[in-house]
């Protein structure tokens, strides 16, 4: 096998939140106790990815579509900016940025796959307005998203996702060989995983929200503040390591900032 017949997969920060961990763990060690009713809050990193993707096909897929530049107005009505400040984010990390290093317009992607639509996930999706790029996501993620008048319900800004012809899928689905989204629901309605094989690298699952970082992942999972609905969320991460034990896979965490730190990131530091 070459080269050539390999899928090639790069992962790109794209820049790094700040929040209390509450909103991602609840961890009954981390809470204000009644001897330390005054216990500081855990104010931590949380970085930002999306994942690029060379098909021996020679379609181009990307999963997610990161944070979006103008984040401290965007965000402000619902005070997002405030509690989820992108605060620590390089020029070079914006996806507008991103996609120059690649050498790509949005058209030239052919897939776009949202794990869900939240406004560090779906952001930039307008970039791929009227560009002929498939947006691929989950059927109940979609129904959700649109259920809702005004600017925003919790973290789902509609003007992200609004007027974008969205292609949903209802089962776990392969979208090009070697490449298959999974459905994972319970951070939102529809979030989906994505799991790669890659030929040299063996397999990876990118978990988005579905596993915010190590510390949810357990065994035992650790439930989070921001779930939709706890009972699916717990099921979604059991089948996600289910999977992972049948393939070896590396699972990848939405948010984790000490397992990124161990990952090959960046334009030119790709998987095979
Ligand atoms: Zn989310």
């Amino acid at each position: 096998m070459t080269d050539a017949d390999k899928i090639k997969l790069t992962i790109l920060p794209t820049g790094t939140m700040h929040a209390d961990l509450v909103w991602l763990l609840i961890d009954p060690a981390r809470m204000a106790s009644r001897d330390n009713r005054e216990r500081l809050r855990d104010w931590v990193e949380l970085p930002t990815h999306v994942v690029y993707i060379e098909h021996p096909s020679g379609k181009k897929l990307l999963w997610d579509a990161g944070v979006p530049r103008d984040w401290d107005t965007r965000w402000a009505a619902p005070g997002f900016n405030e509690v989820f400040p992108v605060d620590t984010v390089t020029e070079d990390m914006w996806l507008d940025s991103r996609l120059k290093q690649l050498d790509l317009e949005p058209g030239d992607i052919d897939y776009l796959m949202l794990s869900h639509l939240h406004l560090d996930h779906a952001a930039n999706a307008q970039l791929w307005a009227n560009t002929g790029t498939t947006i691929v996501v989950d059927e109940e993620e979609k129904k959700g998203a649109f259920s809702f008048d005004g600017y925003n319900l919790g973290a789902h800004i509609k003007s992200d996702y609004d007027g974008l012809e969205l292609t949903t899928i209802n089962e776990d689905t392969e979208i090009l060989p070697g490449i298959t989204l999974l459905r994972t629901p319970g951070h939102t309605w529809g979030t989906l995983s994505m799991k790669v094989d890659l030929a040299d690298s063996g397999t990876m699952i990118f978990a988005s929200d579905s596993l915010y970082r190590r510390e949810s992942y357990g065994p035992p999972a650790t439930a989070a503040g921001i779930v939709y609905d706890t009972v699916s969320w717990f099921a979604s991460v059991e089948k996600i390591r289910s999977v992972a034990e049948q393939t070896g896979a590396t699972v990848v965490f939405g948010h984790d900032d000490e397992q990124i730190k161990n990952l090959k990131t960046g334009v030119g530091n790709y998987y095979t």
